[in-house]
């Protein structure tokens, strides 16, 4: 255990949860954050000058695949370790590791290696595993997009209780149309699990019998989902309303964007704020191992049996035409949110923080500047690029 410890950041504009504080300072003890504001230096304080920056809560990232050449679907304590540091870098103190489609093997390998990963943490060494996104493999085979293809399925009990009784998933995908749907958002969400439909072509009266069964998200909104097109291509007229109808009609329903400034249009994310808030749409990578890596060719999911694509340095592309997640971290999203809408800093980071944690119901320990909660804290430049990132009061030195 490190010893008792006193922190002060100071010396920026602290981002709240409602609003900016000017030339204000965030006091922490023992990894834990006891003041923001003024307050009086304590003497045995150590003191970080944010430089005119501005000092944010850590950001919670719960759809993230890779970063620094590792996919977490590579299944090692080495490849989720290095893909959580690559992520850390930017911001991310909060981490959902994520499934993509792959064998049963693969899957239990990367729920193997994330549980040794978060044995194993210390505050200071890189984010918290916060738990697992279990995301593929249960995708519609028509919206499998950019993932590796022929390892989709539906959902069976038999892969799937088991890994929820691991504790460790604690958000969980899968497409809302598949035989089985049902039964899964029921265990999952029993669990305690946000429940998630992506990578699917489901029509409203489907969202609406998940909706039932426990159904509360859609991943990437826009993406590898369904449409009025595509609902009448599958189930003909007269012409039935889609996922993004539903979750724009349903309070209970959040979402998620992929604000890498190359998915989604300016319009597209600035109707997707203002119709839901930022209290139920939050801001996920989606990245892949390519992020922080040079241009060039690289797999989406296992290294062995991923599928691959083409990082041209802004973008995943897939070999066939489509984009194939992103290559940024979670300061570039928020960045890019700031630039396109109008929701603003504050509403911004709160996408990036405080909404996902409470998504997720680990809010009252992380996403905002509050006495009480862990001292996951970030600084960034007034440009928005994190500089320096502390985990329970403990600084992130790097790779
Ligand atoms: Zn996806």
């Amino acid at each position: 255990m490190p010893e008792a410890s006193t922190l002060v950041l100071r010396g920026g504009t602290l981002v709240l949860p409602d609003r900016l504080l000017d030339d204000a300072a965030v006091l922490c003890r023992n990894g834990r954050i006891v003041a923001t504001g003024s307050f009086p230096l304590p003497d045995d304080a150590e003191i970080i000058d944010a430089g005119g920056g501005f000092i944010a809560p850590g950001f919670v990232d719960q759809h993230v695949h890779g970063a620094l050449g590792a996919d977490f679907m590579d299944g090692t304590p080495q490849a989720v370790e290095l893909a959580i540091r690559g992520h850390t870098h930017h911001g991310t103190t909060s981490i959902l590791p994520t499934t993509t489609t792959g064998t049963r093997q693969q899957i239990v390998a990367m729920l193997d290696a994330c549980e040794n990963v978060r044995r194993d943490w210390h505050p200071g060494k890189h984010a918290r595993v916060a738990g697992v996104h279990f995301y593929g493999p249960y995708f519609a085979s028509d919206k499998v997009g950019a993932h590796p293809h022929g390892y989709e399925r539906d959902p069976d009990p038999d892969e799937y209780l088991p890994a929820l009784e691991r504790g460790i998933i604690r958000v969980a995908t899968c497409a809302a149309e598949l035989p089985g749907a049902e039964a899964f958002y029921r265990e999952a969400s029993r669990r305690g699990c946000l429940c998630t439909c992506g990578h699917s072509n489901a029509s409203w009266t489907e969202m609406q019998r998940a909706y039932n069964a426990g159904l509360r998200h859609v991943d990437h909104f826009w993406c590898a989902m369904s449409t009025t097109t595509s609902i009448r291509e599958r189930l003909g007229v007269p012409m039935q309303a889609s996922m993004a109808e539903f979750v724009v009609a349903t309070p209970g329903m959040s979402t998620e964007v992929i604000a890498d400034g190359q998915h989604l249009g300016p319009d597209l994310l600035e109707y997707t704020y203002g119709m839901l808030g930022p209290d139920r749409l939050i801001l996920i990578t989606d990245s892949n191992r390519a992020v922080d890596m040079p241009e060039g060719e690289y797999m989406l999911g296992p290294h062995d049996t991923g599928e691959p694509f083409i990082s041209d340095g802004t973008v995943g592309r897939c070999l066939a035409g489509g984009l194939a997640s992103t290559v940024c971290g979670m300061d570039h999203m928020v960045r890019t949110m700031v630039r396109d809408t109008a929701a603003g800093l504050v509403q911004a980071i709160r996408m990036a923080s405080l909404t996902p944690a409470r998504l997720i119901g680990i809010q009252s320990e992380v996403g905002s500047l509050e006495p009480g909660k862990l001292a996951d804290i970030q600084v960034l430049d007034r440009q928005l690029y994190t500089q320096r990132v502390f985990i329970e009061g403990v600084e992130f030195r790097g790779c």
